[in-house]
């Protein structure tokens, strides 16, 4: 059993795949073929955007939307505490301050509470201006938008949806990144829609700043290629990978979303009366499951319990072990929201995710299931 069996889809998808692939090594156009274009149109339309601009990766998705707000040095922007490195990261490279908020503690995302909290508590600080908040779709589920958006429209502040996680998740017919002001996602392998290397994608209704993110990603490029107009970055995704991705975006949309649905139904079924806590997805919404997480019992040692899983062949991983606001990179360039981030710090020590996808097979959850239940117990 693999923790993400990638493998597993190949083998279902492999001769579109491979004739997307050796198609687009054939014709030649390596960077900007036309594929990225029918990507970008074919993504846009599938969320429900306007614009969908593809770049290197979803990293530099996000940095793409901060850097097309202008979003700098003296600016405030506050993001979740428990979430993937990337969310922060950005912040603290366009020159502005991540401020961490704490998390709810049954969805894993932003607590729009807290959230409102510390931003009037950097408003009365003084010295940072909010200006904007990434909310992050952790593990598949999108954040709280009906009670983030409006926080954000009383305070002025931007939205940045961090959809990395959540791609194809939905909250009613409302898909993930189209909650933002602008929306970004990711096309690493794992993630719920992965190419075959690095890829990522920005959505936004917004013509000026979908203009602004095309120019930032291609060097700051004005009417043509040789015309740099601003500094920007080199990030565009290559045409193999917009090849990839249309050859497995049919399958994401018709089965893969309603499968790994399924998956999670499996597993909440096989741990029920359980010690452990299960994923919460409130009425209305609909997950991605990027990853499964369950929260252990607060007394149990995780890395033995790892250990003994790893043993009886069910691969683990920690999703994630240290709140952002403890990362070294962050030290003395970071606030902590005000009330801080106990939800986060206990999550940190008892989450586990499970091994999760849309090819997971019955049999394997039942029998990863049965594994931990064995292991807690003993
Ligand atoms: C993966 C991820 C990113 C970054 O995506 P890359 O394509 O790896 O740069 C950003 N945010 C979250 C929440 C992620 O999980």
């Amino acid at each position: 059993m693999q923790f993400r069996d990638l493998g597993a889809q190949y083998k279902v998808l492999k001769p579109q795949i491979d004739e997307a692939i050796l198609s687009a090594v054939g014709e030649g156009r390596y960077i900007s073929g036309p594929q990225v274009k029918e990507l970008e149109e074919r993504l846009a339309a599938y969320v429900g955007v306007k614009h969908c601009i593809t770049c290197a990766n979803g990293t530099d998705a996000l940095q793409l939307a901060l850097m097309a707000w202008g979003i700098g040095s003296g600016d405030a922007v506050f993001v979740p505490d428990f979430t993937f490195f990337s969310s922060g990261e950005v912040v603290s490279a366009v020159g502005a301050t991540p401020v961490f908020v704490d998390v709810d503690e049954r969805t894993f995302n932003l607590d729009p509470v807290k959230l409102e909290e510390a931003i009037i508590s950097v408003r009365n600080t003084g010295g940072l201006k909010p200006a904007a908040v990434v909310a992050v779709d952790l593990f598949g589920l999108p954040a709280d938008y009906p009670a983030i958006k409006p926080i954000c429209e009383k305070y002025g502040l931007k939205l940045l949806e961090d959809g990395a996680q959540g791609f194809g998740g939905a909250i009613g017919d409302d898909l993930v990144c189209s909650f933002g002001d602008v929306s970004t996602t990711s096309f690493f392998p794992a993630k719920p829609l992965g190419c075959y290397g690095d890829g990522g994608a920005v959505f936004t209704d917004d013509d000026e700043w979908a203009a602004l993110i095309r120019s930032y990603a291609v060097h700051g490029k004005g009417s043509f290629k040789y015309d740099n107009v601003r500094v920007g970055m080199n990030s565009r995704l290559d045409t193999i990978q917009a090849a990839v991705l249309l050859a497995k975006l049919d399958a994401f949309i018709d089965n893969e979303i309603a499968a790994v649905n399924e998956v999670a139904l499996q597993y909440n079924e096989a741990l029920s009366g359980s010690a452990l806590i299960l994923p919460y997805i409130p009425t209305g919404y609909t997950s991605s499951w990027a990853q499964y997480t369950v929260q252990l019992p607060g007394d149990i040692d995780r890395d033995a319990l790892q250990a003994a899983l790893k043993e009886r062949g069910v691969p683990t991983m920690v999703y994630y072990p240290k709140p952002m606001h403890e990362q070294g990179a962050f030290k003395g360039g970071c606030v902590v929201g005000s009330g801080g981030c106990a939800v986060t710090k206990r999550l940190c020590s008892t989450v586990l995710s499970l091994p999760m996808g849309p090819y997971v097979a019955e049999k394997d959850v039942a029998f990863g299931a049965n594994e931990l239940i064995a292991v807690l117990d003993c």
